[in-house]
């Protein structure tokens, strides 16, 4: 986007975006006297530090030394450039972007035409991608309340209520985490939007409800305890749900998650991201979890820099998103067999990304919040400081289990072949790779000859063929 095309809109998002308003989403504020003052979310802040100008519409941490307008905020606040960062600006002031962004533009799904048709005999006003985006996320968000607020007081939902209370989650987290209850009655919400077709059109393209075979919806998550995803910018974007014992639905699967929307990718969000967001740039770690409750318990416990997957792999999408945010991700697993079951897709992940990636598996097969439950959280950070091992040496672990690597030349030579063969399949540096990644992979090499006893040469050697016969392999396939 030249910056010709963009300008226009930027001093219009300009006008239209209070900084105060924008600062007070994520810092709370407080005048004192021509200014405003929080804790500045990038230091270890007790004063408070940070101030915003209303007049002059900028900020200033005087302690980090930055500030500057709307746009340096998001920018630093979201770990994204300008384009984007106006692009996010500009979709919360309604004004729509000249220039789409690739990175919108790219979003599946959007200009499909179920989803377009929906949305536009919805509110026949809303007929550019942007405005049609929006309608699917305000349609999210109002589903999000009523599904919350029927936690809060419905009798219908007494069950669901027992059910969190047993699990220890106190009622400050069922309202920080949004969490909700769908009473299991197919027309719930589809009585709520009053029958309007159009709109139940809408809350099917998100996903909330599904066409039934005999025509007309249903809801989709009904009987189900919800936990809410939201994205970076806070904004609910897809639902968990969990079956609850006493609903008499017990041959249905226990969790299910919103489908593929427009809004919504499974690999790409993170639960807790929303919450979690501060306290992720704070101690740059993210722990990441594999349950919505395991990842609200250790929020309990003093760990706010809990995220969770939603029942998929640790993706390189997830890395990326984390990247911003912080430079070490511990994955959290239940027990030694699910720790070796992921040792080898960890690993790939960790030469890929230039990130500290560990892993720490509970012991006794427990999960995050039963640990937490039994053993606190004191023992759960002595975990986490000498038990999280990183990716290679978690892979090697897993890989010589049982294993002499003096005697039994044999075994450990598959092993190291095993490994190798994970590293050759990691993008290749290029000429122009950073001198990070080449320290990375020669650090690797060597750490693998060290715990092997093999000449380094060898190991390097080795990779050198496996990589070309991959490249055999794909060139002839
Ligand atoms: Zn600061």
């Amino acid at each position: 986007m030249s910056f010709g095309s963009s300008s226009d809109t930027k001093e219009q998002v300009r006008e239209a975006i209070d900084i105060v308003d924008l600062v007070g989403k994520y810092v709370q504020l407080r005048r004192q006297g021509r200014v405003y003052v929080g804790l500045c979310p990038w230091h270890d802040d007790t004063r408070p530090s940070l101030q915003v100008n209303p007049e002059r519409q900028s900020f200033k941490c005087w302690v980090c030394d930055i500030g500057g307008d709307i746009f340096s905020f998001v920018m630093k606040m979201e770990g994204v450039e300008f384009r984007e960062a106006l692009a996010m600006l500009a979709d919360r002031a309604g004004i729509p972007l000249r220039t789409t962004p690739p990175i919108r533009a790219a979003s599946p799904g959007i200009a499909g035409a179920p989803a377009s048709e929906a949305v536009s005999a919805a509110f026949p006003g809303g007929d550019s991608a942007g405005e049609r985006k929006r309608v699917l996320y305000r349609a999210m968000a109002w589903a999000e309340t009523q599904y919350h607020d029927c936690l809060l007081q419905a009798p219908a939902a007494e069950p669901a209520r027992k059910y969190l209370e047993r699990r220890g989650i106190t009622p400050e987290s069922i309202r920080k985490f949004h969490l909700g209850f769908s009473p299991n009655e197919p027309d719930w919400l589809l009585r709520r939007v009053q029958g309007a077709e159009s709109r139940a059109k809408v809350l099917e393209t998100i996903g909330v409800l599904a066409r039934s075979p005999e025509g007309g919806w249903y809801d989709r998550f009904r009987g189900r305890l919800l936990f809410p995803i939201r994205d970076t910018q806070d904004r609910p974007v897809g639902l968990g749900g969990r079956v609850l014992p006493e609903s008499g639905l017990a041959s249905r699967a226990k969790y299910i998650n919103s489908p593929e929307t427009p809004l919504f990718t499974k690999s790409d969000h993170l639960y807790g991201m929303d919450v979690a967001r501060t306290a992720l740039r704070k101690s740059r770690t993210a722990l990441v979890m594999e349950g919505y409750t395991d990842c609200i318990v250790a929020h309990q416990h003093g760990f706010e820099d809990a995220v969770a997957v939603l029942g998929t792999a640790l993706t390189e999408r997830h890395v990326r998103i984390l990247k911003r945010f912080v430079d070490r991700i511990v994955l959290v697993l239940d027990g030694d067999e699910a720790g070796r079951r992921r040792a080898n897709e960890v690993l790939e992940l960790f030469v890929a990304q230039n990130v500290d990636l560990r892993i720490l598996t509970l012991p006794e097969g427990m999960d995050p919040a039963e640990f937490l439950a039994e053993h606190g959280a004191e023992a759960f950070g002595d975990l986490l400081a000498t038990r999280s091992l990183d990716a290679l040496e978690h892979a090697f672990r897993t890989e010589t289990e049982g294993v002499d690597l003096d005697r039994d030349v044999h075994a450990a030579s598959r092993a190291l072949e095993r490994l190798l063969a994970i590293l050759a399949r990691a993008p290749r540096l290029r000429p122009d790779s950073s001198h990070d990644d080449r320290f990375r992979q020669e650090k690797t090499l060597q750490r693998l000859a060290a715990r092997f006893r093999v000449p380094e040469q060898d190991v390097r050697q080795r990779l050198i063929a496996l990589r070309r016969a991959a490249s055999r392999r794909a060139d002839s396939g």
